[in-house]
């Protein structure tokens, strides 16, 4: 999979046209009904606007994610 960098989110995957693009969330998810907050994530990443990245973060990683190819995009 090649890099590819952009300033901003796309609105669509650079890679096979998909949108949305999702929001790569760090961190483990937690339980869905712990919160409003982590059940609106699980919705988001159902609609594919939000990626579950896991929890090691560092300045390298990825920032966004297609829900369909798996394509990462880093912000420059
Ligand atoms: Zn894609």
């Amino acid at each position: 999979m090649k890099e590819i960098f952009k300033n901003r989110k796309p609105i669509i995957c650079p890679s096979c046209g998909y949108k949305p693009v999702a929001k790569i969330i760090y961190g483990l998810p937690k339980d869905p009904e712990s919160s409003p907050y982590e059940r609106k994530l699980y919705e988001l990443e159902e609609e594919g606007k939000v990626v579950f990245g896991g929890c090691i973060f560092t300045n390298e990683s990825p920032k966004w994610e297609c829900s369909k190819c798996n394509q990462q995009i880093w912000k420059r």
